[in-house]
């Protein structure tokens, strides 16, 4: 069997219980070497066999995992944060089941999440948000053209940017026209989770200069929205007056 397991965002216990198992049970780990934590492979059995996708292709990636299934071996395809999310899993998936073997997916905590929480704040707010956009802008990979983060912006809701870091000025530029207004706030985090996290609170005005400011060109969540600043209302679900299926309210 091989298995496409979320990593987490960084620390090391951020796994789940599932995934460090099957670290722990493994034959053979592929893991993406740029983003994934070595200390993930501290876990795995002596004997286990590593390999840094990092340096290879989707060819040899497919090579090992078959060799390594055709002898009957448990493999862990180590992805960072949750592989469901710009883990490139669709296209390992579609060559193994090409070949008839067999393979599941383990989620695991993805660093929009992990970001969010290390500001202390909640993506969706009663009366500023109840939808969170998770998108990148264009690179050397192309986004769809209705997704352009103009479009996007243009909802207003709560938005986690990833693999954008590096372009923050043209981030900066196209969420300024998007929203319409500059003092929109804007969170950088930098390796949530990691020891080296750091943090960068500003708006769509100071934030880009802020960025360059602290060198961070890689491996940062862009969070931006009212949610990380100004006000909201309170929840129904807690709120005394209101009755649920759960609890009867006051009145
Ligand atoms: N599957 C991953 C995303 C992989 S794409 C997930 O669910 O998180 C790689 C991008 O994810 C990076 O460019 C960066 O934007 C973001 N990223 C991954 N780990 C991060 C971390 N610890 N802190 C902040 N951003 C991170």
């Amino acid at each position: 069997m091989i298995s496409f397991v979320g990593a987490g965002p960084g620390d090391v216990d951020l796994i789940t219980i599932k995934g460090r198992r099957l670290l722990e049970k493994a034959d053979m780990v592929i893991y993406a070497g740029s983003l994934v934590s070595e200390r993930h492979l501290e876990f795995c059995k002596e004997g286990c066999q590593f390999y840094n996708s990092a340096k290879m292709t989707l060819e040899e990636v497919i090579e090992k995992m078959e060799d390594a299934y055709r002898k009957g071996l448990q493999v862990v395809r180590l992805h960072t944060g949750d592989p469901t999310i710009y883990g490139a899993i669709r296209e390992q998936m579609d060559l193994l089941e090409r070949k008839g073997i067999d393979f599941q997916a383990i989620s695991g905590v993805s660093s929009f999440t992990a970001a969010c929480s290390a500001i202390n704040r909640e993506f969706t707010l009663p009366e500023v948000s109840q939808t969170v956009i998770l998108t990148r802008i264009e690179g050397r990979t192309g986004v769809p053209e209705e997704e352009d983060l103009e479009k996007l912006a243009a909802h207003r809701a709560s938005m986690a940017l990833f693999l954008s870091i590096k372009e923050i000025d043209r981030v900066v530029e196209k969420l300024k026209r998007g929203y319409g207004r500059e003092d929109v706030p804007v969170a950088v985090v930098y390796k949530a989770t990691w020891e080296d996290e750091k943090i960068i609170m500003g708006t769509l005005k100071d934030i880009r200069h802020k960025v360059e400011k602290e060198g961070i060109t890689k491996m940062a969540q862009i969070l931006v929205g009212d949610f990380i600043d100004g006000d909201y209302e309170r929840s129904k679900l807690y709120d005394p007056q209101f009755s649920h299926e759960y609890r009867s309210g006051n009145r």
